[in-house]
């Protein structure tokens, strides 16, 4: 089996956006100081609109400068050291700035496809054009924020333009709507990586694109009732690292609560100690490629923990990778 660990590399989005120190950087350290004991790498979808926005005000505000050299060196020494970066677009910065305190975050406009035809080639071209500059390596592969990735033909011209050829945001059977979110993965192809054109939904062998999905998991309320308790009992090892609130998905938790749910296969916090059985089962059905995402402030003590279990335990028998490694033509 290819192991993919791919991180999404940001900071949080909701009411208390956290720091950079805690929501980045520490966590991201702990993710490298497993990479260096064990010898394995990892993808990084780095969340290239806030550096440009720290870029924007960093001069202005020295605590951004600070935020902005610390999130730049760490890309870099990530990118020299052979793990993976590339392109995860949160468009929502267009429409966000700093107060002189804080971040005042306006998600109305949270999904790519929210803007115009020109909008986008511009977002996806300065985007990337900031994660070239600092690692100076061919970025080629993409996270859609919030996996809105949907519908696809409004960002195909672009992408081919940028050099973009692989996606990694659908996940099987993955579905949600609200204000801010839209995808429905309900119909995606029940496969670990296959080619599409037009719609990331629809292979086509003959497409220009790769999907190489996140895998997906069937979870029970029960599951997610022992998180959340987790994370109540013992908050030292079960809450998140990062210091931040995610952005509210109105029934989001209830769902989760109430009924089996489809989700990614992740290492954020308590979800993590589905590893091991996600990859038998994934083995059991043939499968080849694994994607796991997770995000460096939803890490907590716990999860660290568990990958650094999970590496140790199949480090022999698969294959840790990326995909730089796996995929760059
Ligand atoms: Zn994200």
């Amino acid at each position: 089996m290819n192991i993919y660990f791919t991180y999404d590399y940001e900071i949080y989005f909701g009411e208390n956006h956290g720091t950079v120190e805690k929501c980045i950087i520490q966590p991201t350290n702990e993710l490298i100081r497993i990479s260096d004991t064990h010898d394995v790498k990892f993808v990084f979808f780095v969340d290239s609109g806030f550096i440009i926005k720290l870029n924007e005000y960093r001069q202005k505000f020295p605590q951004l400068e600070k935020d902005y050299t610390a999130i730049t060196q760490q890309i870099k020494h990530l990118s020299d050291t052979g793990h993976d970066i590339q392109l995860h677009i949160h468009s929502h910065w267009e429409d966000s700035y700093f107060d002189g305190n804080k971040w005042i975050i306006n998600t109305k406009r949270y999904k790519l496809a929210d803007f115009s035809e020109t909008e986008i080639n511009d977002i996806v071209s300065r985007y990337k054009k900031v994660l070239t500059d600092i690692t100076s390596k061919k970025i080629f592969a993409f996270r859609a924020g919030g996996w809105c990735i949907q519908p696809f033909s409004k960002f195909k011209k672009v992408f081919i333009l940028n050099g973009i050829t692989l996606d990694s945001s659908v996940f099987k059977n993955g579905k949600f709507y609200s204000n801010e979110y839209s995808y429905d993965f309900t119909n995606a192809p029940d496969k670990d990586i296959y080619k599409f054109d037009n719609d990331v939904l629809l292979e086509d062998e003959k497409g220009y694109f790769t999907e190489v999905p996140i895998s997906g998991i069937k979870n029970s309320p029960l599951f997610f009732w022992k998180l959340f308790l987790l994370g109540r009992k013992n908050p030292y090892l079960h809450k998140p690292l990062g210091d931040g609130k995610a952005m509210p998905a109105p029934g989001y938790r209830k769902k989760l609560l109430t009924r089996f749910t489809n989700n990614p296969i992740s290492v954020d916090g308590y979800n993590a100690q589905l590893l091991d059985n996600s990859l038998r089962k994934l083995m059991r059905n043939k499968k080849e490629n694994m994607v796991i995402i997770g995000h460096p402030k939803a890490l907590s003590r716990y999860s660290i923990q568990k990958i650094e279990a999970f590496v140790i335990n199949n480090k022999m028998q698969h294959h840790f990778t990326t995909f730089e490694k796996q995929f760059l033509r």
